[in-house]
């Protein structure tokens, strides 16, 4: 099954691509570069420094997870859920056949749903995995197919390659198509959102995230995503690959996750997946 038939088939529906102001404005500079260069050769310096500059500029916000300069991102959630007291706890990088059933197990004891952004490499590797999460009532969202370090870097092909790999993965597993994508490492370069808007996707990133993959001091990473918890945050952590492990060595997520749920629930705080925070 190709990219192109879940996205015919059970897939969300493409939407136009429309291009931020961010790259309207870039193409606008390249082809004026374009022009300045055939008048007046000698400018060739200046135009130089000036699509330098640019690229300069496109690599930063690639690296600014939570910019919309390079396409639509969602970083809180909508006013309606914020009304009802909704929040989206979110999970990168599983499913993990040691961690991603506990904390099924913990989410499940407190009532609140999560969702799930999968590698699709990892669900292919545990199927049964991915059915659990959506048998449970969470969501499985995508997450890249290889989550490789140098997605940033991925050309149009390659992007297209491998978002719908994971989407065409994750769709036949979880029994529907993602409709939210999460960049490995949160970088996102300007041919990701083309490719998302052919696939029918949105592009999420985070309120806040608790590094718990890099720091494994339960403390300190409950402080981060809950210091100031309100209704509408996006929150992050982990349930695969390099889960940071807390002192008596199990994943950070798994001291986290029942503190954040308790909090959440003591502030009246909803867990829900971002689909039906979203609508
Ligand atoms: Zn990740």
């Amino acid at each position: 099954m190709s990219a192109d038939s879940i996205h015919a088939g059970t897939g969300p529906a493409a939407r136009p691509w429309r291009p931020a102001a961010a790259i309207k404005a870039s193409v606008v500079l390249h082809a004026g570069g374009l022009a300045v260069l055939a008048a007046a050769p000698e400018a060739w310096t200046a135009v130089l420094a000036a699509v330098a500059a640019n690229h300069v500029a496109l690599f930063g916000a690639s690296l600014a997870p939570r910019s919309g300069l390079l396409g639509p991102n969602l970083t809180r959630l909508p006013e309606a859920a914020v009304v009802r007291r909704e929040i989206a706890i979110t999970f990168d990088d599983g499913p993990d056949p040691e961690i991603t059933p506990r904390v099924l197990d913990c989410l499940d004891r407190a009532g609140g749903r999560g969702t799930f952004f999968c590698v699709g490499r990892s669900a292919a590797a545990h199927p049964d995995l991915v059915r659990e999460i959506v048998r449970r009532g969470h969501a499985v969202e995508n997450h890249s197919q290889e989550h490789s370090t140098a997605f940033g870097w991925y050309g149009p092909d390659r992007l297209r390659r491998e978002i719908g790999a994971a989407q065409t993965t994750l769709a036949r597993l979880a029994g529907r198509a993602p409709a939210f994508f999460r960049a490995p490492f949160g970088i996102r370069n300007p041919f990701v959102d083309p490719v998302l808007a052919r696939l029918g996707l949105r592009y999420v990133s985070w309120t806040r995230r608790g590094y718990d993959t890099v720091d494994d001091d339960a403390a300190r990473v409950l402080g981060r995503l809950a210091g100031r918890l309100d209704a509408g945050d996006v929150l992050v952590l982990h349930d695969g690959m390099a889960t940071g492990r807390a002192s008596r060595g199990q994943p950070a997520v798994l001291d986290v996750l029942p503190r954040l749920l308790e909090l959440a629930g003591a502030r009246g705080l909803k867990p829900v997946t971002l689909g039906a925070a979203c609508g």
